[in-house]
């Protein structure tokens, strides 16, 4: 059974009043994008219609406004994922960009020719071609860790990997494809073992999980807003202190530096060093107020949650003839069903869903490693949050049965 009461919350996100096609609108396309709850859009507006100046620059009182809101929003999402203090809490524009801030920046000043970078075959691409590009400058060389048959990472092979050449284990904390939660504390004592950093693709765990980012022995932890009711453009990457202030700038502007002359220059302390140009004030400001709106519900409970439904969709899927569901079974599976119909394309699978109002992504899911490694070409996915129901789950096995019936009639 499901824990959380979603009727109600559901009243804070206009968008789920929707009919799509006719059909009440069912989004289960949660891994990709999540929907926008009124705190967080109402807090962009005040921000917009009150407050609006441009941060840490002037000593103006609406400037001073907009630098308090925003290094507020700094507080409270530092706070989110227990980060020891603020200033270790960079905004980025979401994970992509944080992931390649950490491989450009730290990897240009630590990794040579040899050294090894090791990820697993399940990761998202925006953890794999930021260090594809920092590998080709420094002649680095990744190395992945494989599945187990019940298509966990396997820890293992992992250590199996290590050496002292390794300088980076690069992983997922929850797999956008198969549901899991990957041991992050383990691969941490693994990488921290061969004195390599640990850092942490969060884009689909902060959404969905409490996260602590000490108790995981991350070094740098990067995650995106709009996946966790916050609005696009507004990620973060946290990292140690003490790692980012060795770091040399990612990019370079305004606000990061400390003296400039003609043909060199200083730099600031961190976060600014790491926040060249003008923010995406309003966008963070709003990742603040969904940070307030998921603690209000609770991180744990809104887990719980997914997992239920997962747990309910599995058991109403696993007897359809013709599916194959991807991914292992247990409590480490949060709300993130990924599965193919015999015969039929995950594209046509996703239309025909959409033509009841059902969204769910069909594709590679910017994982292609992992589709190789699951003998496929692609997969449907439909994603859970706190605001799905199992009636929405109900409606959607019934939707698949339609679909593979229809589909059948031209086998
Ligand atoms: N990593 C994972 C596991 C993801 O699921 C995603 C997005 O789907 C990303 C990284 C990239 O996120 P963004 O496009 O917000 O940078």
């Amino acid at each position: 059974m499901v824990l959380l009461n979603p009727s109600t919350l559901r009243q804070d996100f206009p968008i789920l009043s929707r009919q799509i096609h006719g059909k009440p609108l069912i989004y289960f396309d949660n891994a990709a994008s999540s929907q926008k709850p009124r705190q967080v859009v109402e807090a962009m507006v005040a921000y917009y219609y009150q407050h609006h100046a441009n941060v840490h620059r002037g000593a103006h009182t609406l400037s001073v406004e907009a630098t308090e809101l925003y290094e507020e929003a700094r507080r409270k999402v530092a706070r989110f994922i227990n980060a020891p203090n603020p200033e270790s809490l960079l905004f980025t524009r979401n994970t992509t960009e944080a992931l390649n801030l950490v491989a450009q920046s730290w990897g240009r000043q630590n990794l040579k020719d040899g050294d090894e970078i090791i990820v697993s075959e399940a990761e998202h691409h925006a953890n794999l071609i930021p260090w594809q590009l920092i590998a080709e400058r420094t002649g680095a060389v990744i190395k992945a860790v494989r599945l187990t048959p019940e298509q966990r990472l396997d820890l293992e092979h992992c250590q199996s990997l290590l050496s002292s050449r390794t300088k980076v284990v690069a992983i997922a904390h929850m797999s956008n494809i198969l549901g899991v939660v990957n041991p992050i504390r383990r691969f941490a004592d693994l990488a921290h073992s061969v004195g390599a950093v640990m850092v942490v693709d969060g884009a689909q765990a902060v959404p969905h999980l409490p996260v602590d980012v000490q108790a995981l022995g991350a070094d740098f932890y990067a995650f995106s807003g709009h996946k966790m009711c916050g609005p696009t453009g507004a990620g973060a990457l946290w990292a140690r202190a003490e790692l980012l202030r060795a770091m040399p700038p990612f990019l370079g502007g305004g606000e990061m530096i400390r003296k400039v002359y003609i043909d060199h220059s200083t730099y600031a302390d961190i976060p600014m060093r790491f926040e060249a140009g003008t923010p995406n004030i309003a966008e963070v400001i709003g990742l603040g107020a969904a940070v307030d709106y998921l603690s209000g519900i609770g991180m744990q409970a809104i887990f719980e949650h997914d997992q239920a439904l997962a747990r309910y969709a599995l058991e109403r899927l696993e007897g359809l003839e013709g599916i194959t569901l991807y991914g292992p079974r247990g409590d480490d599976r949060g709300g993130i069903i990924p599965f193919n119909l015999q015969g039929i394309h995950p594209h046509d699978v996703a239309t025909a869903l959409d033509s009841e109002g059902i969204a769910v992504r069909a594709g590679h899911h910017c994982a292609q490693p992992l589709m190789r490694a699951l003998g496929v070409q692609s997969t449907a996915r439909a994603s859970f949050y706190f605001y799905n129901t199992e009636d929405e789950v109900e409606r959607f096995v019934e939707a698949l049965v339609k679909a593979r019936d229809f589909f059948a009639t031209f086998a």
